[in-house]
């Protein structure tokens, strides 16, 4: 393994005055170059400079090179899974199966691109007759927008980091990047960017097309956004930081969509019958949900709906054994076992919350925590409705179906609902799906929301604050848009459009 601790900066390895140390959860600190707004200036510079071929380039370029950069991540695939586990202390065969679904998403955008189904060409022919006006020749077609920032993941160190869906998306549309790693796991995002520069060169596409900046101060990120030459921004991870980037792109003289998959809680409704059956099935699902992870997935469903009564009691109980026999696990950095720790409390000292197992650990350590409420002191306090993140649950106790929909109905965006139901359920089901897709980017039943397939059919996103664009998806074949604009090609000379329209 073979570490400069640099920026890749336009093809070029590159160090500034001041460093950070790494902080893995095991293993050695390594030293890192803090990035710069200059470093970012520099890197916006090329990726601009690069939209003048690759923006152009055609969709089978494009592909070759997701395809290449996949073999160059399987090539790198021991040494970053060593130094994953290391900066994350997620355990290996997280670290083995996120890589699998890295190259697969980068494999299903070349896919995705060859098709040319996302171009959404549309035409409409002259009418040089029609009365009282002509129609001229119009076409239409979606373009890459420019230059595109990604905000690395702290959760997912591969899927949605350096080589992540906001990348894959960003280089099939045709758009240069330029990513903030994620201070968390440097080493992880700088082998990554060794495989992606290899790709690049391989591929013979401009060396601005793909640059890495690592941590950095709140400088960084805020230059980064604000860069004129930046169209979009990509973004995973907390509210507070996603808003106040938000709120610059909109502030910007010309402001820029910004992309922020944020928070969620994720409600789960149990219906009665389902309840019934199946509480301790149900239970020990949901433990375990709950706790994949630590907990820490922007899909974590850390709430839980049931109508009060022996059934929800049964529940509730089997809940807690199953999270009482769940292992210490490694948080993946200091702040975020605090921000965990210091977020279970709040839910704990709650108005009308009882405190059926609270978190009993320390520094990078967590161990699960579980809370009770009923659906009126739910209401009442919106604070129960904020995400924690890590693995902690709260069982909402409503007093029955109606203030079952009435809780639906006070919950903030979420990316996902599900519904547990069985057969005699399906008429309350049927009254709650309309309030819950006005909610949520994914509904789903009898399952839990964890794993987010990437696919074509996929939606991760959803009303803010679960994101800040409720029309886009960060994960799947979708998530291409959000680097897109559609143009209209008026009367242009055949033999001047772009070749894809021809
Ligand atoms: P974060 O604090 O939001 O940071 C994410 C990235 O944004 C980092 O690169 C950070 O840079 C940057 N950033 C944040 N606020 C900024 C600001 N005001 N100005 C400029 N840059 C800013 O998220 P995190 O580090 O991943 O984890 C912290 C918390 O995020 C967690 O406890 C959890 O609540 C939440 N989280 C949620 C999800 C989700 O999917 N919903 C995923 C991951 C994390 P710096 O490192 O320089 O601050």
């Amino acid at each position: 393994m073979m570490l400069t601790g640099k920026h890749y900066l336009a093809g070029h390895w590159v160090s500034g005055d001041t460093r950070f140390m790494s902080a893995p959860a095991f293993g050695p600190a390594r030293e890192f170059s803090a990035g710069t707004p200059a470093m970012v200036d520099t890197a916006a510079q090329a990726a601009e400079a690069a939209f003048e071929s690759y923006g152009y380039s055609s969709r089978a370029e494009r592909a070759a090179l997701l395809r290449r950069i996949t073999d160059e991540i399987d090539a790198r695939g021991d040494a970053i899974t060593e130094i994953g586990c290391q900066e994350t202390g997620l355990p290996q065969a997280r670290l083995i199966g996120e890589r699998g679904r890295t190259v697969g998403q980068l494999r299903l955008f070349a896919q995705h691109i060859e098709s040319g189904d996302y171009l959404d060409r549309k035409y409409d022919a002259a009418l040089p007759d029609r009365a009282p006006l002509p129609r001229p020749d119009l076409r239409l077609m979606q373009r890459p927008i420019g230059p595109v920032a990604v905000f690395g993941a702290s959760n997912f160190p591969l899927a949605f980091s350096v080589a992540g869906g906001d990348t894959a998306a960003a280089l099939a549309a045709g758009c240069p990047v330029v990513v903030k790693g994620h201070e968390a796991h440097p080493g992880t995002g700088e082998l990554v960017a060794q495989a992606i520069e290899a790709a690049c060169k391989a591929c013979d596409v401009h060396p601005g097309v793909f640059s890495l900046i690592q941590g950095g101060s709140r400088d960084l990120g805020q230059a980064l956004v604000q860069h004129p030459l930046i169209r979009a921004v990509g973004f995973t991870g907390s509210l507070g930081g996603g808003r106040a980037l938000f709120d610059l792109c909109a502030q910007r003289p010309e402001p820029i969509p910004f992309f922020g998959e944020l928070g969620s809680v994720n409600p789960m409704f149990l219906l009665p019958q389902a309840l019934s059956a199946r509480a301790s099935a149900l239970a020990s699902g949901w433990a375990g949900a709950l706790t994949m992870g630590a907990g820490q997935f922007c899909t974590n469903p850390g709430l839980a709906i049931v109508i009060a009564g022996p059934d929800a009691d049964a529940f509730v109980a089997e809940a807690r054994q199953a999270l009482a026999a769940v292992a210490t696990q490694t948080m993946l950095t200091d702040g975020i076992a605090e921000a965990y720790r210091s977020g279970a409390r709040r839910l704990q000292q709650a108005d009308g919350v009882q405190d059926l197992m609270s978190t009993q650990c320390s520094l990078r350590e967590a161990t699960p925590s579980l809370y009770e409420t009923t659906g009126t002191a739910w209401l009442a306090n919106e604070v129960l409705g904020e995400e924690v993140f890590g693995p902690v649950g709260l069982v909402v106790k409503v007093a029955d179906f109606n203030q079952m929909l009435t809780v639906a109905r006070a919950l903030q965006g979420q990316l996902t609902c599900t519904l547990q139901l069985d057969s005699a359920d399906r008429a309350q089901a049927q009254r709650l799906l309309p309030i819950l897709e006005r909610k949520a980017g994914r509904v789903l039943a009898n399952g839990f929301p964890t794993g987010v397939e990437v696919s074509d059919t996929m939606v991760h996103g959803g009303p803010y604050p679960a994101s800040t664009n409720f029309g886009a998806t960060s994960v799947g074949t979708l998530s291409i848009r959000r680097f897109l604009r559609p143009v209209c090609y008026q009367n242009i000379p055949l033999d001047i459009l772009p070749a894809d329209l021809r």
